[in-house]
């Protein structure tokens, strides 16, 4: 049982899917947690982010771990625990510059397709591109949205003290590169099912997806 999460910026994709996860026994991968961990290396290697050529030159570089436990998800770098450093402001402002260079998307998208592979018992795997590109097979793909004011409300309250208004134009941004990157941009499968979350509580939104993916393996 393969699922899909895909969908923007605050609209509970990480929480929706580690609940759903940990509800049915499946593993758990965070995608944007890996292109953060890329992100992360390259800042601190002095590596310019506005410039593709120099990022895809050494994209091979980090070496990329992620552990797919829904109870304690873990990502790592040649090593290192990098589960705070990769949620900084920084680099949070500079990760959908670094995701659009296509060499960093082809080496991501071999880690979870591998990842996704061995996941004997099954994996929910969230991202923007899990449904379109990197897992077009999937059992159940889910697109979730929510109304800018909703996610921008939902990630202030995460990121304690953060203002809503600044909150809102940063996700506005992200999002709106992330939409129009050339390769594997942030859409919504053919296929997927659509799940507007602004008016409904996480419970609310992990019993829909629980109730979405018993359906799927009833069928199967
Ligand atoms: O999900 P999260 O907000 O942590 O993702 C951080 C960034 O990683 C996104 O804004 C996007 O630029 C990139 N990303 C991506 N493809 C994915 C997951 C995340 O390009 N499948």
């Amino acid at each position: 049982m393969i699922v899909a999460i895909d969908g923007p910026a605050g609209t509970g994709k990480s929480s929706t899917s580690r609940a759903v996860a940990q509800q049915l026994g499946l593993t758990y991968l965070d995608t944007g947690a890996q292109y953060r961990a890329m992100t992360w290396w390259m800042v601190n290697n002095g590596v310019d982010v506005s410039d593709p050529a120099a990022i895809a030159a050494v994209v091979d570089k980090p070496e990329i771990v992620s552990g797919t436990d829904p109870e304690a998800p873990t990502i790592s770098v040649d090593g290192v625990d990098v589960s705070g450093p990769i949620r900084t402001p920084e680099v949070t402002a500079e990760v959908s510059a670094v995701s659009a260079v296509p060499e960093v998307r082809a080496r991501i998208t071999r880690l979870q397709r591998a990842i996704a592979a061995g996941a004997e018992g099954g994996i929910v795997v969230e991202g923007r591109d899990i449904g379109t590109a990197v897992l077009p097979d999937a059992d159940l793909k889910v697109f979730l949205t929510a109304s800018p004011e909703a996610r921008a409300a939902r990630r202030s309250g995460e990121l304690k003290g953060s203002d809503v208004h600044t909150t809102r134009e940063a996700l506005i941004k992200r999002d709106a590169a992330d939409s129009s990157r050339k390769t594997a941009p942030l859409a919504k499968a053919a296929d997927a099912v659509e799940v507007d979350t602004t008016d409904l509580t996480l419970l609310q939104v992990i019993e829909c997806v629980v109730t979405l993916v018993e359906e799927k393996r009833a069928t199967k």
